[in-house]
């Protein structure tokens, strides 16, 4: 099996386990797991941010950021294919009891233009506007990545309007690998950070939340509430570690796994269409063929990927898709 489905289906590796096995432990809601905090220590320090906190998954960190962020009935700023909005099960909503605005964005990418003219003004009558998320890379956006000079101009609007301004960074190594960015540029533009070691770093479980120290001593204690504190995290911190050092810099091979994949995709048949190919994601539009029936012959053949709308095919290169695989599969591609 050619498991494409997402960058979340990757085993640990030996190296990895091996990092995990020799974790030292304690309890972390007790603040006592020596792998967690230096997980947090060395996150916070990457990102020149001032405190972290690991999480169990990247709803979490997002949705305990929007909780700290807002208050009932305030109003939350992202594009229309947004993670949070999207795929977070209504948690603005259960969670934080805010409203959301959402921006037709260029491949889940917003303008400052856009969100300058989507910021209430003060009128009894409207949501107070508290907060703009932004997502890097974007997932429905085919892994999408900003130019750092537009966040800038959001920045600026939110500093203007005294918004919070968030990113949702599951993906956020993806785009610094591709644009040749650093992390420290990120943090210093930020209000809040969250970043998925699930994803494309391959870690069994977890998440960061980056923010000022008030702001994560908060975020600690939603956490607790959504049930979230852990006790010996650190067989997870160890994980996340070890995928810092090792998992990084390996990104570049899946995204040029995927610009392979996309070059046999370009002359398909069953191809109307490519988003453009920037990271480790594909997403293609069929001709002639309903996304769910051509995911159903990839996965008569051994390819699993997933349909993300009736007629747009997903597919998520990661660490467990070797070299062979991706010959295999653009072979399968051609021959279908
Ligand atoms: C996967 C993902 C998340 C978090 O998902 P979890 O499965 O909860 O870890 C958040 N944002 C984006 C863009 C994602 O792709």
């Amino acid at each position: 099996m050619i498991d494409l489905r997402s960058d979340t289906v990757t085993r640990p590796t030996p190296g990895m386990l091996q990092a995990m096995m020799a974790a030292k432990t304690g309890d972390d809601v007790f603040g006592e797991d020596p792998t967690v905090n230096e997980l947090e220590t060395r996150c916070a320090a990457l990102f020149d941010m001032e405190a972290a906190l690991f999480c169990c998954s990247g709803t979490q960190t997002n949705q305990i950021a929007i909780k700290c962020h807002t208050q009932p009935g305030d109003e939350v700023i992202c594009d229309a294919d947004a993670h949070v909005y999207q795929y977070e099960a209504g948690g603005i909503a259960f969670n934080s009891g805010a409203s959301v605005r959402l921006l037709p964005g260029n491949r889940g990418r917003i303008t400052a233009a856009q969100v300058a003219a989507a910021i209430n003004p003060d009128d009894v009558h409207k949501s107070a506007s508290r907060l703009v998320c932004i997502e890097n890379t974007s997932n429905r956006g085919g892994g999408s990545c900003y130019d750092f000079e537009a966040l800038q101009h959001i920045r600026q609007v939110c500093k203007e309007h005294q918004l919070g301004f968030h990113l949702d960074g599951a993906r956020l190594f993806n785009a610094l690998v591709a644009r040749n960015e650093t992390p420290e540029q990120y943090g210093r533009l930020f209000d809040s950070i969250s970043v998925c070691f699930s994803k494309g770093l391959g870690c069994p479980v977890g998440s960061v939340l980056l923010g000022s120290k008030a702001f994560i001593a908060r975020a600690r204690r939603y956490r607790k509430v959504l049930g979230g504190g852990m006790r010996q995290a650190g067989i997870l911190a160890a994980a996340g570690l070890y995928a810092l050092e090792y998992h990084i810099q390996r990104l570049e091979t899946d995204h040029a796994h995927a610009a392979a994949i996309a070059g046999a995709l370009q002359d398909c048949r069953f191809v109307e269409n490519i988003l453009p190919v920037e990271t480790n994601i594909i997403i293609f539009e069929t001709k002639g063929v309903t996304a769910a029936d051509l995911v159903a012959r990839f996965g008569v053949n051994g390819i699993r990927c997933n349909a993300v709308a009736p007629d747009r095919v997903r597919f998520v290169l990661h660490l467990d898709i070797t070299e062979t695989m991706v010959q295999q599969l653009i072979d399968k591609i051609r021959s279908l």
